[in-house]
């Protein structure tokens, strides 16, 4: 079981929770003492009540751990930076939603540029786009590549933002983090051991998105794979999982990311592009996301989206992103106003993972 203390308990706090824990018979080790002291009990507490624990002065959350995915349960929460000095953006602040957006994959060098500024002008704070495109039949485009990754960068520069882009194998990490400043696992990688232990050891934040038939806890524990290795900057993104339903390319799980964000201390997006699979309704499922908590978005944002060379049926115009920011921003304010009224704040709770 893992206890996670609140934010301003005092060392005087945490040693009173230790010994309250003693007087149990349970042996306890503070496992984070930073910002969110985090204490871990190793006995089996089955037959104990949650109320004991969550009772506790100091104690903000009580987590029954059933997943061996401690680290990403229970790491140090810390917002994660992107960028330089003047475009910097927090990831997980809580503060705001991050938008990022872009075309599916980068088409040409000039089309980026140009998706670039049109994608910060309606305001992305991230360039999307994928030079390595794994894509479900061999004869669509596979993505320009190495090429694909030079071209981003150049519209970094240009842009000034910072951008997100997906790797498919281990060969590709080292050349990509000289150009991107995010690094992507599509769904259809998460369960590659060999790519995420290799992202494991990368200064880059790594987006993982779910694959289409994980579990949370299958996710959870890839994402593990990266944490256990010494990346903590790690973003898990839903993407949308296959259910029996015909009508959407996939089903976009807001439960997990309502799950999540109460058990888990990495930050949650939502692709409601590819969780959909249809432009005429990734406005309804982006700002449904935000309202359940998720602490940033992933849309592809084309110039033209008929004429997107990749997922041309989910793209949407630069016009339609920005409408969406700006719902996203009010809904986020609107909530956030309520999350910190204090009558309105949750009791410790008991979560299952
Ligand atoms: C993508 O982001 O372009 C992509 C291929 O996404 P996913 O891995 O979620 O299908
Ligand atoms: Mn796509």
């Amino acid at each position: 079981m893992i206890l996670i203390l609140k934010k301003s308990a005092s060392q005087e706090q945490v040693e009173q929770v230790i010994s309250r824990l003693e007087l149990l018979n349970l042996s306890a080790q503070l496992i984070s003492c930073g910002q969110t002291p985090t204490v871990a009990i190793e006995d089996d507490v089955s037959k104990i009540a949650s109320h004991v624990f969550s009772q506790i002065p100091g104690v903000d959350k009580v987590i029954r751990v059933q997943s061996q995915a401690k680290l990403s349960l229970t790491s140090e929460f810390q917002p994660i930076s992107v960028g330089s000095h003047d475009s910097e953006i927090q990831i997980g602040s809580g503060l705001e939603p991050v938008f990022a957006a872009g075309p599916c994959s980068v088409e040409g060098q000039a089309q980026i540029l140009r998706n670039a500024r049109l994608a910060k002008e309606a305001g992305a704070q991230i360039l999307r786009g994928g030079a390595y495109k794994p894509r479900s039949s061999p004869y669509e485009f596979q993505g320009l590549g190495a090429e694909g990754l030079r071209y981003l960068h150049e519209a970094k520069k240009a842009s000034g933002l910072p951008v997100l882009s997906e790797v498919t194998s281990p060969a590709q990490v080292e050349e990509a983090e000289s150009y991107v400043d995010i690094l992507q696992v599509g769904a259809r990688n998460m369960y590659n051991y060999e790519l995420l232990k290799e992202l494991g050891n990368s200064r880059l934040p790594v987006l993982l998105k779910r694959a289409m038939s994980a579990t949370i806890s299958e996710w959870l524990n890839a994402a593990e794979y990266m944490v256990s290795a010494g990346n903590q900057k790690i973003i898990l993104c839903e993407r949308g999982i296959r259910t029996f339903e015909t009508q959407t390319r996939n089903t976009i799980d807001l439960n997990a990311v309502a799950v999540l964000k109460r058990s888990s201390t990495l930050p949650v997006f939502v692709d409601p592009s590819h969780g959909t699979g249809r432009a005429d309704l990734v406005a309804d499922l982006a700002r449904a996301a935000i309202a359940c908590g998720a602490d940033g978005l992933v849309i592809e944002v084309h110039e033209n989206p008929a004429a997107s060379i990749s997922d041309r049926e989910q793209a949407i115009s630069p016009e339609a992103f920005k409408a969406i920011v700006d719902d996203c921003r009010r809904i986020h304010a609107a909530l956030n106003f309520r999350q910190n009224a204090p009558a309105l704040k949750a009791p410790a709770l008991e979560l299952k993972v």
